[in-house]
């Protein structure tokens, strides 16, 4: 249930509803808009119906969600769009950003040189993992604290924040110490523990889609960091698993137009996973920025040919600039502002 408040409700209208959800056992989630305050009640309908909140001072009116995510929901910030912040880049709203860097950490070499050059060529933050979801237990796994302490090095001579995985709960402080955003890989998008784990850290959130969630999975699983009070959730499209067999997973461009209409959070799209080929990838990231993705995360190496994880899809630095100039052409043709 959502409770707007009228315009000019005072702190402690607004106090004592919160109080009144609280006794009930539900739990109360404000936002706080320009001009309005609504309370987002959640938890048993009928024990939030029995308070008769219409009726309390303050209160304008209620609005059922119907929806079963509640804080992730378009209705929820009424036509608001969550923007991220982070180091002041920002994603979401009118603000486009690029996440560049590499699969996975490798050298510092690799790390510093990759790192330099999305810099120079105004990627927003930099991304690479030092814990690695690999389908098979015999592949290469991530540097783990190696690769966090590299990503650090890269952070303090760019400035650029970083968006590194959390794999495993038992990870979380290390991470935090460097991630600026976390990074929930597709494979994790229903861990539901890892994700109330991130929610409590405060630190902003990219959920990737699961290989075979629906867009209600990836807002439920969303739903589980914004509960603990954590708005700074991003969600990715990233493909997923179809019949299709030409290429590694099916890049679902539409989750765009329809994420846009079911929720506020940003979207971003990872262009790089799905072709599974550096070829294809400047074509999808540019339907993407047509189609009205908030931000586009993407693979680059300084030495495609030799990375452990992913090189083929992976763009080289040498390309970077003219595919970055390209991106952000197409996301200024669809309205947005492109920050660095
Ligand atoms: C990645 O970003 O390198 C990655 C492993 O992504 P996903 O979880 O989408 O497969
Ligand atoms: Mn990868």
């Amino acid at each position: 249930m959502m409770i707007v408040m009228k315009e000019g409700a005072t702190q402690e209208e607004i106090s004592h509803v919160v109080e009144r959800i609280e006794e009930v056992g539900c739990s109360a989630h404000l936002s706080k808009g320009e001009l309005l305050t609504v309370i987002g009640a959640i938890g048993d309908r009928d024990r939030v119906a029995s308070l008769g909140l219409e009726g309390y001072d303050g209160v304008d009116h209620l609005v059922p969600i119907l929806k079963p995510y509640k804080l992730a929901s378009a209705q929820f910030r009424k036509g608001e769009r969550t923007v991220v912040e982070v180091d002041g880049r920002r994603i979401g709203g009118d603000h486009f950003g690029l996440i560049a860097g590499p699969c996975t950490i490798e050298s510092r070499e690799q790390t510093l040189e990759t790192a330099r050059v999305v810099n120079e060529h105004g990627a927003s933050m930099l991304r690479g993992g030092a814990y690695k979801p690999r389908t098979s237990p015999y592949s290469f796994q991530g540097l783990g604290v190696e690769g966090l302490r590299l990503l650090q090095e890269a952070k303090d001579e760019t400035g650029l924040p970083i968006v590194t995985e959390l794999m495993d709960v038992r990870d979380t402080e290390d991470v935090i110490e460097v991630a600026d955003v976390i990074q929930i890989g597709a494979r994790n998008m229903q861990n539901y523990t890892l994700l109330t784990e991130v929610g409590r850290t405060g630190k902003a959130v990219l959920l990737k889609r699961g290989l075979s969630s629906t867009l209600d999975d990836l807002l439920m699983a969303s739903e589980y960091v914004l509960k603990e009070g954590n708005p700074n959730v991003m969600l990715c499209e990233r493909g997923i698993r179809t019949f299709e067999t030409a290429y590694r997973f099916t890049l679902d461009l539409l989750a765009i137009p329809a994420l846009r209409e079911l929720t506020h959070l940003p979207i971003v799209v990872d262009p790089s996973h799905a072709p599974g080929r550096r070829d294809w990838v400047p074509a999808m990231s540019m339907a993407a920025a047509a189609a009205g993705a908030d931000g586009i995360i993407v693979e680059v190496h300084n030495d495609p040919e030799h990375a452990i994880c992913d090189g083929p899809q992976a763009l080289a630095t040498t390309d970077f600039g003219d595919y970055a100039d390209q991106v952000r052409r197409v996301a200024e043709v669809a309205g947005k502002l492109v920050s660095v």
